[in-house]
């Protein structure tokens, strides 16, 4: 027995150093601000490791981390307002062009949690929060306020020019693709921060701006386009082989959530996600 704890370490260790040139390692944790129950609190938890198992560091030799703020306050009952959810603070690496957010928050109406949580919706929602709080749509362009910083979207453009995620949305869904098209509609929090619905690469993936029709699916361009604002992706960077078991014996305990199961109800109801930066 002892032999094999010993091994379990030296192989960690080993692997934690082929793993440590700029890739530095990216954290998400939830400052709990009450208002939830254990099993919606449980819900966020999912949610931090379903986006730590795709965005498996950032591009600095920095580690980052980003603390959420959570909340569930009552507001005007069962739909209409849903909460908010956003970046409320920002950073960057020394090493690193990149603007990231390293505060955000997620406030919900306590009777939506109620019944997006009967209805089986709820780690969809959190999940497609939690992107904007990390930056999707949020931070896709930074460089109008800090020169050289990043810059994927011009807004009203209709038309995401991110690299990582334009490379990835050629091979998934168009060939020879310029651009891929942004939702305009919608109004404010709608429009400018998710794929536009219908789009090449499905109306159910997480990130148009409307939930739905289920099952909700994720696609590869969704992922890499994390890497065109700092992070890195298991779609787009390529880990080594040793790495990958690091990764592999790292991420064990989240391998059960990464399945959380997500095809509760076949639901057609259509939800519109709600504002990501409003307060
Ligand atoms: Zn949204």
């Amino acid at each position: 027995m002892g032999v094999s704890i010993k091994w379990f370490f030296s192989v960690v260790v080993s692997l934690c150093v082929s793993f440590s040139a700029n890739a530095g390692l990216f954290k998400i944790s939830i400052n709990d601000l009450g208002g939830l129950t254990p099993s919606q609190s449980s819900v966020f938890d999912d949610a931090i490791a379903y986006w730590e198992s795709y965005l498996i560091g950032v591009q600095s030799e920095f580690n980052h981390n980003i603390v959420i703020d959570a909340s569930g306050v009552a507001l005007d009952g069962v739909g209409g307002v849903l909460g908010s959810a956003g970046p409320t603070g920002i950073t960057q690496l020394p090493d690193s062009t990149f603007v990231y957010a390293n505060k955000g928050r997620m406030r919900f109406d306590t009777a939506d949690l109620a019944s997006l949580e009967s209805r089986g919706t709820l780690f969809d929602v959190i999940v497609h929060e939690m992107a904007h709080v990390i930056g999707f749509g949020t931070l896709w362009t930074t460089d109008f306020f800090i020169a050289g910083s990043q810059s994927n979207y011009v807004s009203g453009s209709g038309r995401y020019i991110g690299e990582y995620a334009l490379e990835i949305y050629r091979r998934e869904f168009v060939e020879n693709a310029t651009f891929i098209p942004v939702e305009l509609g919608g109004g404010a929090g709608t429009a400018n921060s998710h794929w536009d619905e219908p789009w090449p690469g499905g109306s159910s993936d997480l990130m148009t701006g409307y939930l739905g029709p289920y099952p909700i699916s994720l696609s590869d361009t969704t992922v890499a386009s994390f890497a065109d604002i700092g992070y890195l992706t298991t779609v787009t960077h390529a880990v080594s082989e040793a790495a990958t078991v690091w990764l592999f014996l790292f991420s064990m305990g989240l391998v059960v959530t990464r399945h959380h199961q997500r095809t509760t109800g076949a639901s057609t109801r259509r939800l519109q996600i709600f504002q990501a930066m409003s307060v």
